[in-house]
């Protein structure tokens, strides 16, 4: 039998205010008897001003402040470290009530600010060249631990630094898509975070029941970390290809639902001697045919215990000219952060005894600049 649930979860559960979208706002406001109109002014309170008081919400009536202060939570993760890389990425460790760590990072760069945040406590699925796939899986994050990311940055940053925002960190988001997708909702809310839908992307290995739960419910862009054209590689580097291989995966990426005028992102991590030959390039090009593809080529960042080499930047440009002239838009993705332990694949917060070995991760701090 399952739970009985009320708007915020089971029966008996402190809801946590900030991990409620609008619908689960209104659902608790209606519980309550209160008018669901007031969902908007919460919501503008919390998220987009991001106060910290409940006194100064002047325009809710002092009642309703005091029920939600009784009957709710919206207490955050606790920031444990706080690094700036030398190109101006910021790394935050924040400590859960469990006692494990997550992190998030911002990216500045000329034209926007991206913040990747983590939907997960480690990762389950085991990427040989991620560090966070080292660890294995502690557990879900809630919708409001996820959130509590923004907020942290919001505040160390200021209102409006953040532009954009990929779920790119630690955790594979398509089997946290419960907890994920009220948290895209508050992305999108006007009177929360108020992005547009071009400026959220959620990435996954290819978990395919969650593409298609992800493409019903949400106008996000799409990246798909493939990293291998054949699924003998791809079940070694991305062991899900074994539940779900390539002509799979691609059929799913064929008729997801995409917004007009969108592209799929394509990640490829760039594997000294694996998978970065002029055949690989090819195989690449073939596998995409005919989809609104723009492909991502990530050089390797290393990690402590990694089995890997970058490719040379010779052998990268090489690669992309092969994809490139196929038609095929490219890119290759700058490392950001590598000096902090910040770039792609190197997040490793402290799990606590994940669902695989546990592969120690020594922190490298980085003094912060003054
Ligand atoms: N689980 C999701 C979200 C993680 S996104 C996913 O797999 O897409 C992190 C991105 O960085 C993914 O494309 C991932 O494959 C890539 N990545 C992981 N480890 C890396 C490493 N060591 N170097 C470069 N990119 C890496």
């Amino acid at each position: 039998m399952s739970e009985p649930l009320s708007a915020a979860g089971p029966v008996g559960e402190i809801p946590h205010l900030l991990g409620l979208d609008r619908a689960g706002l209104v659902a608790l406001l209606r519980e309550w008897g209160e008018s669901p109109f007031r969902a908007s002014q919460i919501l503008q309170w919390l998220h987009q001003r991001q106060v910290d008081d409940f006194a100064a919400m002047s325009n809710i009536s002092k009642a309703l402040r005091a029920r939600l202060m009784a009957e709710t939570r919206w207490d955050e993760p606790e920031v444990i470290a706080d690094q700036l890389a030398r190109d101006g990425t910021r790394k935050w460790l924040l400590r859960l009530p469990d006692g494990n760590a997550i992190e998030t990072v911002f990216i500045p760069e000329e034209d926007r600010g991206t913040l990747c945040i983590s939907s997960q406590v480690g990762c389950s699925l085991a990427c040989s060249f991620c560090a966070t796939g080292a660890q294995g899986l502690n557990r879900n994050l809630s919708s409001h631990e996820i959130v509590a990311q923004l907020r942290v940055a919001r505040r160390h940053l200021g209102l409006d630094a953040i532009t954009n925002v990929v779920f790119m960190g630690m955790g594979e988001p398509l089997l946290n898509l419960k907890q994920v997708i009220p948290v895209i909702r508050l992305l999108l809310d006007d009177f929360a975070y108020g992005l547009s839908s071009r400026r959220v992307t959620v990435s996954t290995a290819g978990v395919l029941p969650g593409l298609e739960q992800l493409g019903r419910e949400t106008p996000v862009n799409l990246a798909i970390s493939l990293h291998a054209s054949r699924n003998d590689l791809r079940d070694e580097l991305v062991p899900i290809n074994r539940h779900y291989p390539l002509a799979q995966l691609m059929a799913a990426c064929r008729s997801y639902p995409l917004p007009p005028r969108r592209r799929i992102t394509f990640e490829y991590v760039m594997l000294d001697g694996v998978n970065d030959s002029d055949a690989d390039a090819r195989a690449l090009v073939r596998l995409l045919r005919g989809l609104p593809a723009l492909v991502n080529l990530i050089p390797f960042n290393p990690f402590p215990g990694s089995p890997y080499r970058r490719s040379s930047l010779a052998r990268i440009d090489a690669f992309r000219e092969i994809v490139l002239s196929a038609g095929i838009m490219t890119v290759t993705r700058r490392p950001r952060g590598d000096d902090i332990a910040a770039a792609c694949g190197q997040l490793a917060g402290q799990v606590h005894a994940g669902r695989r070995a546990l592969v120690p991760m020594p922190g490298r701090r980085v003094e912060l600049r003054p």
